[in-house]
């Protein structure tokens, strides 16, 4: 078994101007194929352990971890984002789904956001519903710590300084504010359906 780095599914400058293509070249080319390459990494460590040779299980189970979830989110992040669309909003349907869950859909945005932009140094907010259908947001540090065993995620952003520091400095606030031109709400909807 491989993990692969899937193609992108736009072109290396369709964020533009929220995200640059010199960060999404960057983002998917080095830092999202690095994922990949360590999760195949941990994955042969635990192979050759099988047949004999001595390895530190414990550090690789941390490793794939670490790098299966990056791989996986990174994932999740590309294919939740698409170019640019003026007045970007969900589906009648899944904004009543977000307002039964939030309150309101405001209530979302800034739950979410906070969530975003509080992160402890690198991670993740996501938006995913529990075994129980139950809408909820919450926060990633790295790609692997704070999760919980039972979401289904619906919506990620990366603010890792990687996915940003080129184009907004240290500015997460701001990138994370004009993300949501890019937020692919048809993604969303789907994964909420599955
Ligand atoms: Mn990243």
């Amino acid at each position: 078994m491989k993990y692969e780095l899937k193609p992108l599914p736009y072109a290396y400058d369709a964020l533009s101007p929220v995200i640059s293509k010199e960060i999404v070249q960057l983002h998917y080319d080095k830092h999202h194929m690095a994922y990949v390459n360590g999760a195949n990494a941990a994955l042969e460590l635990l192979e050759k352990g099988r047949k004999g040779d001595l390895v530190n299980v414990k550090a690789i189970m941390r490793d794939l971890s670490f790098n299966v979830n990056g791989h996986v989110m990174h994932e999740l992040f590309w294919e939740n984002m698409r170019a640019v669309k003026e007045s970007n909003a969900p589906s009648d349907s899944l904004k009543k789904k977000i307002e039964s869950s939030f309150g309101s859909y405001d209530a979302f945005k800034n739950e979410f956001s906070e969530a975003a932009k509080t992160v402890e140094g690198s991670g993740w907010a996501i938006l995913y519903s529990d075994n129980n259908g139950n809408l909820l947001i919450g926060q990633l540090e790295k790609h692997n710590l704070l999760g919980l065993n039972t979401y289904n995620v619906l919506l990620a952003i990366d603010v890792w300084e990687h996915a940003y520091y080129l184009d907004y400095k240290n500015d997460r606030g701001a990138y994370v504010e004009n993300w949501w031109q890019l937020v692919n709400w048809d993604v969303v909807e789907k994964r909420l359906a599955l």
